[in-house]
């Protein structure tokens, strides 16, 4: 299991007509929040700023359970 979370993507896609999910996914493509939708960030827009990365960075760091 890989433990980084300091060099990593940020991704957003849209589940349905008014949410979007934005997760992050280390660059060595290991993606904790793969497994169900519920780690994911929801987000209306589901911009990429400051504030969602940071968000979907404590999903993270949820989904891997630190
Ligand atoms: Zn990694």
């Amino acid at each position: 299991m890989c433990g980084n979370n300091r060099q990593f993507t940020v991704h957003s896609n849209q589940v349905s007509i008014d949410s979007c999910n934005v997760w992050v996914e280390c660059d060595c493509g290991y993606d904790p929040t793969s497994e169900g939708h519920g780690d994911r960030l929801e987000d209306v827009w589901g911009g990429i700023d400051n504030y969602t990365t940071l968000a979907a960075l404590y999903c993270w760091n949820d989904a891997i359970g630190c």
